[in-house]
């Protein structure tokens, strides 16, 4: 970011043409400005409602214009286990405050807290992901768009552990190999942003309290086939960008290439100040044509 408002600082004061520079217009300027929510965790207590509305207005006067909004999941407060009445009042609170606080196309993936699994009631209709994507209008968990020359990959993290009483964070064989040919089917030259709700890498599980000898880290924070995805990565380096959230703190690991950013929470410590050193916010990020980017993470509040 610095080099490239340096350089155009320096084509100004000497009026060179910045194609002179070896860059030219179409290069320096970003072919989409997009807008990062996770963690979200909307329902109608703690003022989330408003903190969520101005949190959409904030997004919405940047300037330059937010092309596109990308919700990483954990959409609604907890679907997990609650009665239906609870949960339809958090669907409909965010389709309401979607419809009149937000005018930008979304596109959504699904957390852990959007999936509910009753495993005493696996014949109700709203058991498992279904529900969710319906309100979300997912035809499926997990899928991939094209927009302004960059390939977006929405990928679905979360999955029952073995046991079947939890989730753990990881793709399964099926998604597996859709992402492997998806990435073989996509043009090498063009530029790939990966989202998921639960992170692929991170940092974030180091920072605990109470460590004695050694860390222990659960399979629902971070994705258990990590090793697998980044070997996938590593023979197409045009995977540029994996966005997450789901721990509500932010940091940004860059592994061979490959930039991992926790993008914090919209509802910070679950819409009670800060998680730790995280405040209340969401990622802002101009995506390039020749497949760099320019981050920030936003307070909102
Ligand atoms: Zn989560």
């Amino acid at each position: 970011m610095e080099r490239r408002t340096a350089l155009r600082n320096i084509g100004g004061l000497f009026l060179l043409p910045s194609v002179s520079l070896g860059f030219t217009e179409e290069t320096q300027k970003p072919v989409l400005r997009i807008a990062h929510l996770t963690d979200v965790h909307l329902k109608d207590e703690l003022g989330a409602p408003a903190k969520f509305a101005k949190c959409l207005h904030h997004l919405q006067e940047q300037n330059p214009k937010v092309d596109l909004v990308l919700n990483g999941g954990d959409v609604v407060f907890d679907m997990n286990k609650e009665n239906i009445s609870t949960i339809n009042k958090q669907w409909q609170l965010l389709n309401n405050t979607m419809k009149n606080e937000c005018s930008l196309p979304v596109r959504y993936c699904l957390g852990n807290h959007d999936i509910w699994w009753n495993e005493n009631s696996k014949a109700d209709t709203f058991y498992g992901k279904k529900y969710s994507m319906d309100k979300l209008n997912l035809a499926k968990p997990y899928y991939s768009f094209v927009q302004n020359g960059w390939k977006f990959i929405v990928l679905d993290s979360v999955h029952l552990d073995i046991d079947h009483t939890w989730y753990i964070g990881k793709l399964g064989d099926e998604q597996f190999n859709w992402l492997e040919s998806e990435l073989k089917t996509t043009n090498p030259e063009m530029p790939v942003l990966v989202m998921s709700h639960i992170p692929i890498l991170t940092a974030l599980l180091m920072i605990e309290d109470d460590i004695v000898n050694k860390w222990t880290m659960l399979g629902g924070d971070m994705h258990t086939d990590t090793s697998k995805i980044i070997s996938l990565f590593y023979k197409h380096p045009n995977v540029k960008l994996c966005l997450s959230g789901h721990l509500h703190m932010k940091d940004k690991v860059v592994y061979n290439g490959v930039t991992y950013l926790c993008n914090g929470a919209v509802s910070g410590a679950w819409w009670n100040g800060n998680r730790r050193e995280t405040a209340p916010g969401y990622g802002l990020i101009d995506l390039f044509a020749d497949g760099s980017f320019e981050e920030k993470y936003v307070n909102y509040l």
